[in-house]
């Protein structure tokens, strides 16, 4: 038996570990949980609905982001995931006859996307201080940017990427997966009102502590909207169920607990930033949820063997550095101890 020949040759993506017992700070989750608003709609949920299908197009869910987004719901597309928002994006945005663009070190996801859907790349090299050399791309037949990067967690300002979008033909995606706890840049969002080539993703998965519920959402004009709809009624009509869309237009509304956990990230980050740099470790400033700091596969594994766990990648320009999740101060401080223990 012949499985398709995509199937038995295409390299999958693969997540960070979710293995228990750990302190987990290997896959970006939030320390903290979501808004009191989300437990409040799981507990009301009426288990009866569940006969129905939900919404084919999300229309409670995005409503509510277009409140919490300043857009309007016309401009949303709701998915099951914001990696599933980017994969169909790849689908709805791009061709196979022109090679797309993003970074060497960036979202390790992007490239396998590109291959599914059978799209050519170009990796553009980060500076060697990974910093993203706009000059080098040349953003006319579509490129893929993560704002803040990943695993860098270096930021551009949003003014870079209006002059990217200007250029652009095809779509410019900015994935903004980790906007919520940047200091040094903003959401491209409102931008995407007078660029029709942006398309601007995010995810409850990070600053909403929803990575359990799977879901993300594009802000862009009607025509990449209007795409993705295309594409994605070609796959599968209802992509987040009826309890995700009630626990997170619920989250998405608590603007104020979000801004309070979002601090709460953003100073335990800058306390471990600053004792890491006291101890002499070489440590990115970072706009993320996450740290990037020197430190190889040995100190992943110590880390590991001491019940931490972080994420390292086997990959060119990167084997000699570590990311790390940003926990709870108490978390962090046991990161610290341990770090101390086994250098
Ligand atoms: N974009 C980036 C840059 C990420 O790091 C992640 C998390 N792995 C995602 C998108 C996907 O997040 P999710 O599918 O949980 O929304």
């Amino acid at each position: 038996m012949n499985v398709s020949k995509k199937a038995a040759s295409i390299v999958p993506y693969t997540a960070g570990e979710q293995a228990e017992g750990y302190i987990k700070l290997n896959t970006n989750e939030n320390p903290y949980p979501p808004s009191p608003r989300a437990a409040e709609a799981l507990r009301g949920f009426d288990v009866d609905k569940l006969r129905l299908y939900p919404s084919p197009d999300s229309a409670g869910l995005r409503a509510a982001i277009a409140k919490a987004e300043g857009v309007d719901a016309d401009n949303i597309f709701v998915g099951n995931g914001s990696d599933e928002v980017l994969a169909l994006a790849f689908a709805a945005l791009f061709d196979a006859d022109e090679p797309i663009e993003f970074a060497d070190v960036t979202y390790s996801f992007y490239p396998v996307f590109a291959r599914l859907f059978d799209i050519p790349y170009n990796t553009v090299p980060l500076n060697d201080d990974f910093s993203l050399p706009f000059d080098k791309f040349n953003f006319y037949n579509g490129a893929v940017i993560a704002n803040p990067n990943a695993p860098t967690s270096l930021s551009v300002p949003v003014d870079a990427l209006r002059a990217a979008a200007e250029r652009s033909r095809k779509a410019l995606i900015v994935d903004e997966a980790y906007i919520d706890f940047a200091d040094r840049t903003e959401s491209a969002v409102r931008l995407t009102s007078e660029y029709d080539t942006l398309a601007v993703v995010k995810t409850f998965s990070k600053s909403y502590g929803l990575a359990g519920i799977r879901c993300g959402y594009m802000i862009a004009g009607r025509k990449i909207i209007d795409a993705m709809r295309a594409i994605k009624d070609s796959f599968n009509s209802y992509p987040v169920d009826r309890v995700c869309e009630a626990v997170c237009a619920a989250a998405v509304s608590d603007r104020e607990y979000l801004k309070d956990k979002i601090q709460k990230v953003k100073n335990t980050r800058s306390r471990v930033i600053s004792e890491l740099r006291a101890r002499g470790v070489a440590v990115f400033d970072s706009d993320a949820n996450f740290i990037f700091m020197e430190g190889d596969k040995s100190l992943y594994e110590k880390f590991k063997s001491q019940n931490i766990l972080v994420r390292h990648f086997d990959k060119p320009r990167i084997s000699d550095k570590l990311r790390v999740s940003v926990g709870t101060d108490a978390q962090m401080d046991e990161f610290l101890r341990v770090f101390d223990k086994i250098r």
